[in-house]
């Protein structure tokens, strides 16, 4: 197989870093989104905002690309996918615990950290599973009242 895109391996810097350890072939284009997405800190995009992000910042990528990429991140764990619901996929910058606002008005999500909510009474797991994570979103609508 011919490899199309060169491998970059004078480049440093966090990102670099960061994908390299996740296993991730170091490509132009994936530092590149890497960077743009990761050197804010913390937030939430989705495969389009992220795309529309890529597109105007100059980087020349297709919406499969981007969905592919995000998907690598998530599997190396760079990234954490909150599915809101079977329509919307956000992928999430930040991996550590925590729990979600989600406004539906504006669609878009907004960090709530893990110790301001406790969840009470779960069920026992399945047989031959544990409980990996629990994950908590608040869903808000505009007050219309105040
Ligand atoms: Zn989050």
């Amino acid at each position: 197989m011919v490899k199309t895109e060169p491998t970059v391996t004078v480049q440093t810097g966090p990102v670099h870093r960061s994908l390299k350890q996740a296993g991730l072939r170091l490509t132009r284009q994936r530092l590149a989104l890497g960077r743009l997405l990761f050197e804010q800190r913390d937030r939430h995009v989705t495969a389009e905002s992220f795309h529309q992000e890529a597109v105007s910042t100059g980087i020349k990528v297709s919406l499969a690309t981007i969905y592919n990429t995000l998907h690598q991140f998530t599997g190396a764990g760079l990234l954490r996918q909150v599915v809101v619901d079977g329509g919307k996929t956000y992928f999430d910058t930040n991996i550590s615990e925590h729990h979600h606002f989600y406004l539906e008005h504006d669609g878009a999500l907004e960090d709530i950290p893990a110790d301001e909510i406790e969840v009470l009474g779960l069920p026992s797991s399945p047989k031959g599973t544990l409980i990996d994570r629990v994950d908590v979103i608040v869903r808000l609508k505009k007050d219309t009242v105040s």
